[in-house]
């Protein structure tokens, strides 16, 4: 069997660490019998330089044509490069959000896992760390809030500003299939998180949910008011398997599920449509601060190819194994700057990459 997988490199560190994700790849792949053929996608500054925009007609399409495209990160430092004197519609990141519009990319996958190897950077108790936590955090990335009707009037010189947050059932239930069909490959629970105690919109996405629930008796499914859940992240994530949320309090709370990691450049994430295509890409940025000096850590971008192995491409076992991989790698007490300690052994970026392949 082969895949074909768009790649954008990007900009910054976001060349340096896809290398060395599509090094661990090759690895995985040989072992578990499979091939992938890469196609390079350009998108942000670096198609900017070329092409004079962020994302071009023919990357989409080659973005279309691929089974999961597994990305870096795109964007410069916003004070010197030159990709910020361009306007909004034309700087690096609007190639992000056109790809993510073109692709139908509805939903946002963020895992906040605590690996125990890392508790020391656990910012929350040593009782609460010690339980350890992996949550899965579906977020709904193209409706609600942010996406609705907005305008500011005036009126006897006062001004009100208005922002519109509705959601249609379709939305929801697309939004609730993918939550199910990822908690069936983990340890089968679902939380929606809503304010269905006010909101109109929370209580269609209950209502919603509820019926999707009914069609996965497999799965827990529980529910849960969206301050109450801030509040339980801090003190009880071992609670939570997959939490399945709207735009903007999926937008809130998983920068709150990763932060209580304390590793956040460990994390990887997805954005999926209703197919099995998948947009694959690390939580952080470019870090232009650190670019071309083979000190990034590349495990975030690795962990995304171990997520697009599992949710595009069906490779469990293969994804298992990268992800087995990392942590025999930490438990090895092999870090990057970003995560050394005391004791452990500093490597560079493709040194990380080269430890991962060696454990596969
Ligand atoms: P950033 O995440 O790039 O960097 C923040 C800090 O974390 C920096 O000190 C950086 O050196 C460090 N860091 C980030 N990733 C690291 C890694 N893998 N290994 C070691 N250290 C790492 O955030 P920023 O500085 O706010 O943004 C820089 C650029 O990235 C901007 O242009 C921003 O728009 C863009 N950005 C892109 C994406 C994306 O492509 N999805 C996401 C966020 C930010």
């Amino acid at each position: 069997m082969d895949y074909r997988i768009g790649v954008i490199r990007g900009d910054g560190i976001g060349p340096e660490i896809v290398n060395e994700a599509v090094k661990v790849l090759d690895a995985v792949s040989s072992v578990y019998g499979f091939g992938l053929d890469y196609t390079d996608i350009d998108m942000g500054g670096c198609s900017i330089d070329k092409h004079g925009i962020p994302l071009t007609d023919e990357a989409i399409e080659a973005a279309r044509a691929s089974d999961a495209v597994l990305m870096g990160s795109i964007g410069g430092d916003a004070k010197t490069s030159p990709w910020y004197r361009l306007e909004p519609s034309k700087r690096p990141e609007a190639g992000l959000l056109a790809i993510r519009k073109a692709l139908n990319l509805f939903a946002n996958l963020r895992p906040s896992r605590l690996y125990k190897e890392l508790k020391a950077a656990c910012p929350l108790s040593e009782a609460t760390a010690a339980k350890g936590f992996d949550i899965m955090m579906v977020r709904e990335l193209t409706g609600g809030l942010y996406f609705g009707e907005r305008y500011t009037k005036e009126s006897d010189g006062v001004k009100t500003a208005v922002d519109t947050l509705s959601y249609s059932e379709n939305e929801i239930r697309r939004a609730a299939v993918k939550a199910f069909e990822i908690a069936k490959k983990r340890d089968r629970k679902v939380t929606l998180v809503d304010k269905a105690n006010v909101l109109d919109s929370s209580r269609l996405w209950r209502s919603v949910t509820s019926e999707v629930a009914s069609d996965y008796p497999e799965v827990a499914f529980d529910t849960m008011l969206v301050d109450n859940c801030a509040m339980q992240l801090v003190k009880d994530p071992a609670q939570f398997d997959v939490i399945l949320t709207e735009n903007m309090f999926g937008d809130i709370l998983s920068d709150e599920a990763a932060m209580i990691t304390g590793s956040i450049g460990m994390l990887p994430s997805a954005s999926l449509n209703d197919t099995k295509f998948g947009l694959y890409e690390p939580s952080g940025g470019s870090a232009p601060d650190i670019a071309g000096q083979n000190i990034a850590n590349p495990i975030a971008t690795i962990l995304s190819a171990a997520m697009m192995l599992r949710f595009s491409l069906d490779q469990d076992k293969a994804a298992d194994a990268i992800e087995q991989a990392v942590e025999r790698t930490l438990s090895d007490g092999i870090r990057t700057g970003d995560i050394m300690s005391e004791g452990c052994e500093k490597v560079s970026t493709s040194g990380m990459g080269d430890a991962i392949v060696q454990r596969i």
